[in-house]
């Protein structure tokens, strides 16, 4: 079957998957290294899930009020709960600055103070004086459509420094070579259905996150996990999957987001009696407490029936009394959604909302370089040679139980940065890269085969609807061991059922239903480790609340899980430990305490 396929091969020094933020901040920064890099992407590049971000990327820049870098990186270590490696988010918070005043270089169309510096909103979380100094103004913004200007910043960049991209061509797997070092990656060229095989010296994925394995998200549908499916099937571990970042402020009803900028620039919520009642849940930050605190404190309210509308199922967040002069010129792309999403002007009326899911904290495993690391023999920081990843797709980990918002801009273009300069000291460029086994290639071209000819009685919209029904009750904003026990067991027959699929469109030129059945494959993966990372996690940290274990419990688990799985879907768990040093001395290691805002 698999001989049929039209095949051409590449061989470069760099192949990057993927172009949102991460994935061009790296490829022109390979590029700009002397490296031969081509970027291999799915989507157009400006059409990646980073355009649709919109509050903002921090960095101590203090432009508008006393500001350090040093405050910022205590901010991240207690927004992750204690699972943050410290030396990674000192690099991130340190980087930060260069790597904002680069984007402003790069022609980046910042909004501006009145002395024409970037202009820089509060955000929740983020703090002066080491949490005792009040609400920090840290995330830089282009109004509410940051990651607009950002990506588009970004791919004039790489046009500028004549990157090579191939557009619209989906990668299905990573080929490996015997000594477990990456060599390679497959993909379908989605016009043409012609297949390409890349040979290079460094793989490195940008692919994103994996919000679509639950079934109301604020990520685009593109958001499939395709990186963390490959990264799985290669025998290789994800690390922190069980964190997941619900955003307090999705619209009720269609998921879409309304920034957290919105409560930075002065929003607030309330509740059926029309009382703001995060003045109770977090008295000194209130709606700008982080967004596990704010998600939390929304679901309890609709649960002990204090929510608005006719289910009592939703929150208010108002935003009338700032006045259409503010909300024009700050957050005019959100009172764009929520007209088109509920109707609502929001100069009069509050916008219904609800916890969605927003963020994967878990991911690929990596240094702070980018590389790939897994447990092996005993070292848990062991470099798989020729693999790198960044952006969401990747666990650093920066972000640890729960990202601060804002914090994700940054951590693309720092470490998409931070990538392509170890990519220059560990290889040479134009070098041959060893080549890719017959072998892996076979199995790669098997497995498209298997399934472009999928005959099966399930369609792939079946099992997915059924996979993101199961996530959103059973690996929710509060979860209980009993409801994750019957989610762990239904998610293993959702994927189980896989087996059944149908592909009925056989054709390979724009052929997506194969390409979302690709898909649904990744989307399963993340979603069996995500699930069963959950259950196995018994306490409460960030994003992981555990209703039957509802303390941090440090002793037992400040330590990251790393979660592997076998081709009939069984899970194996292990564990690396929390970076405890922050590898520098400009900042101090910061000793885990109660988390409070
Ligand atoms: C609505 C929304 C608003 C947000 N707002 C903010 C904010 O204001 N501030 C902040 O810090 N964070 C924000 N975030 C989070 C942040 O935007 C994302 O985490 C970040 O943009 C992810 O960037 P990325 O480069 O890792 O991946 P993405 O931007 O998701 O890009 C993934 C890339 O991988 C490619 N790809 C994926 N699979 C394949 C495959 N199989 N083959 C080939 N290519 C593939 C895609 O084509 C795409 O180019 C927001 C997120 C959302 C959803």
């Amino acid at each position: 079957m698999s001989k049929n396929y039209k095949i051409h091969h590449h061989s470069y020094d760099v192949i990057v998957v993927g172009a949102g933020g991460a994935g061009l901040r790296a490829t022109f920064g390979m590029a700009l290294e002397g490296l031969k890099t081509a970027c291999v992407t799915k989507v157009f590049p400006t059409r990646s899930h980073t355009v649709a971000a919109q509050g903002g990327i921090a960095g101590a820049l203090a432009n508008m009020d006393e500001d350090k870098w040093q405050w910022h990186f205590y901010d991240t270590v207690k927004g992750s709960d204690w699972l943050g490696d410290q030396d990674a988010i000192a690099y991130m918070c340190r980087e930060a600055i260069p790597a904002i005043i680069e984007l402003e270089h790069y022609g980046m169309p910042f909004s501006r103070t009145e002395e024409g510096k970037i202009y820089q909103r509060p955000f929740g979380g983020m703090t002066k004086e080491f949490g005792e100094g009040g609400q920090a103004k840290r995330t830089c913004a282009a109004a509410d459509r940051t990651g607009h200007a950002m990506l588009h910043t970004l791919y004039q960049q790489a046009l500028r420094h004549r990157a090579e991209f191939f557009i619209e061509y989906f990668a299905t797997d990573l080929l490996m070579g015997e000594e477990g070092d990456c060599r390679g990656v497959m993909a379908l060229d989605l016009a043409s259905g012609e297949l390409h095989i890349f040979n290079a010296q460094i793989v490195v994925l940008a692919t994103g996150g994996y919000g679509r394995a639950w079934q109301s998200c604020t990520s685009a549908h593109t958001c499939t996990g395709d990186g963390n499916g490959m990264m799985l099937r290669a025998g290789l571990a994800l690390q922190d999957m069980e964190f997941t970042q619900f955003h307090p402020t999705g619209i009720y009803g269609s998921g879409c987001l309304i920034t957290e900028g919105s409560r930075g620039e002065g929003g607030y919520l309330t509740n059926n009696e029309g009382e703001r009642f995060m003045e109770r849940y977090a008295p000194s930050a209130k709606d700008l407490a982080s967004r596990d605190v704010v998600s939390r404190s929304m679901s309890i309210e609709i649960r002990e029936g204090r929510g608005v509308g006719s289910k009592n199922d939703h929150i208010h967040l108002h935003l009338e009394h700032l006045g259409s002069d503010v909300i024009n010129q700050r957050l005019p792309g959100i009172a764009e959604t929520a007209k088109i999403f509920s109707g609502v002007d929001v100069t009069k009326e509050p916008i219904p909302v609800i916890p969605t899911v927003h963020y994967n904290m878990g991911g690929i495993p990596t240094n702070y370089h980018g590389e790939v690391v897994q447990l092996k023999e005993g070292n848990p920081d062991a470099v798989v040679p020729g693999l790198m990843a960044i952006g969401e797709a990747a666990c650093v980990s920066v972000h640890g139980a729960n990202r601060l918002g804002s914090n994700s801009l940054l951590d693309l273009v720092v470490f998409g940065r931070a990538a392509a300069h170890r990519a220059r000291k560990i290889i040479q460029p134009n070098s041959k890269p060893a080549p890719i086994p017959q072998a892996a290639i076979e199995q790669a071209l098997e497995r498209f085969a298997r399934i472009h000819h999928a005959q099966g009685n399930l369609s792939t919209a079946e099992i997915r609807d059924n996979m993101q029904r199961t996530m959103q009750n059973h690996a929710a904003v509060f979860r209980t061991a009993d409801s994750l026990k019957e989610g762990v067991n239904k998610l293993s027959d959702i994927y189980q059922s896989y087996e059944r699929v149908r592909v009925s469109d056989k054709s390979l030129n724009w052929n997506s239903d194969l390409v979302e059945t690709f898909e649904l494959a990744n989307l399963l993966a993340c979603a069996q480790v995500s699930i069963t990372a959950a259950e196995n996690r018994q306490e409460s940290r960030g994003a992981h609340a555990h209703e039957d274990y509802p303390e941090r419990d440090d002793k037992q688990w400040m330590k990251h899980t790393l979660t592997w799985l076998d081709e009939q879907g069984n899970v194996r768990i292990d564990y690396r430990p929390v970076h405890d040093y922050t590898g520098t001395d400009e900042v101090e290691y910061v000793k885990p305490k109660k988390r409070v805002y």
